[in-house]
């Protein structure tokens, strides 16, 4: 459901979809903070969720809602407050581990000096000792103070291999929460942020190495009217169909990404325009010849048309210029009758 209402905010229901959180805030008569804001954002879109459930409790409680209960709200329900949550998590855990591995090496290193100090104090002993029974008895403490010694390491070694194994399902889990907050639910492809992150450091690399980098966006031709003929679980399957079909063209270093609701990006680092366009072709064809078929019922759904924008990154481009002009030849695809792909021109004016 937060996916959903990811999408939601970048669909053509935006923005009916804030007023409506606006309004509903202000008949709860609370205040439009950004947090507020969010909060409603996600009690709308799910209100029988946990979220919806637990606001609906307290604004029956008619008592006025405060930025405390907002800001725990927040953190126990939201994507990002989860997030973070999780990351204290992982900060708590490790504290306690390396506080338990200093405990350790320092008892290790006390138990090392005492053990020292009693092989100089038997050293002196033996020297002096001129019977056979003070020999054994200084051979049996000896003995002891080994033992105890070798206990107290297999104890360390112990502590330490219980904190590498906690440290390493640590970051395990970490790299699981990394990756989640970096992929798109529904296709699996990397999402908007991802896309951002690594259209940005792509940008970098091209600059620095003085190579070529090219973008396509694509999009899902009259995709609003497939949706409402045959329902938004079949639209979904369709997205993660253009998605696999995406994330097959696209091994490294090239990136595919879901970017908006029907809307995909790929990111071509260092290739030639030739091999940028026919991996272009090959995936405008495949979709268009694919035949639906809706899963549940095996209804026959014809077949989805893709637009492509495609823009080559100009010297000393920003991400953001280079994007704006595969955007602008998407619209051209769009208002050129779909279902093809158009080349952004290379003009100057884009890089000033
Ligand atoms: P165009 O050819 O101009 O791109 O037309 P379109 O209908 O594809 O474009 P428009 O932007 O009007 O509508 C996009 C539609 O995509 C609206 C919404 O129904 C659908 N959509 C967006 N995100 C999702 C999603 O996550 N799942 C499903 N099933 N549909 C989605
Ligand atoms: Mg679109
Ligand atoms: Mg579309």
């Amino acid at each position: 459901m937060a996916a959903q209402v990811e999408t939601t905010l970048r669909g053509p229901d935006s923005y009916s979809l804030a007023r409506r959180v606006i309004e509903a805030m202000e008949a709860a008569e609370v205040w439009p903070t950004p947090v507020n804001f969010e909060l409603w954002l996600y009690y709308l879109g799910e209100p029988d969720g946990p979220l919806g459930r637990e606001i609906q409790r307290l604004l029956e409680t008619r008592e006025p809602f405060s930025e405390a209960t907002a800001d725990m709200l927040a953190a126990e329900y939201l994507p990002r407050g989860r997030l973070s949550e999780e990351i204290r998590d992982a900060g708590r855990v490790l504290d306690r581990e390396l506080s338990s591995v200093a405990d350790a090496i320092s008892d290790a290193h006390s138990s090392n000096v005492a053990f020292s100090a009693t092989l100089a104090e038997a050293s002196a002993n033996i020297e002096s000792a001129d019977d056979p029974e003070q020999l054994k008895i200084l051979v049996t403490g000896l003995t002891a103070a080994t033992h105890q010694v070798q206990a107290e390491n297999a104890s360390l070694e112990q502590r330490l291999d219980t904190s590498t194994q906690e440290v390493a399902r640590l970051r395990e889990h970490l790299e699981l929460v990394r990756r989640d907050a970096m992929t798109d639910a529904l296709t699996n492809l990397a999402n908007r942020k991802a896309f951002d992150i690594q259209l940005e450091s792509a940008t970098k690399a091209a600059e620095t190495g003085s190579s070529s980098l090219a973008l396509a966006v694509l999009d899902i031709d009259h995709f609003k009217r497939f949706n409402d003929t045959w329902g938004h679980q079949t639209g979904d399957q369709v997205l993660r169909y253009v998605g696999s079909v995406l994330a097959r063209v696209s091994p490294e270093p090239r990136f595919a990404a879901r970017y908006g609701g029907e809307e995909f990006a790929l990111i071509f680092p260092a290739e030639k325009t030739t091999a940028v366009l026919a991996a272009l072709e090959c995936v405008r064809k495949e979709i268009r010849s694919r035949a639906l078929r809706r899963r549940s019922t095996n209804d026959d759904l014809g077949a989805v048309t893709i637009s492509i924008g495609f823009a080559e990154r100009l010297p000393g481009e920003t991400a953001m210029s280079l994007l704006e002009r595969a955007d602008a030849a998407l619209y051209e695809s769009k208002h050129g009758g779909r279902d093809m792909t158009t080349r952004a021109r290379n003009q100057q004016q884009a890089a000033a």
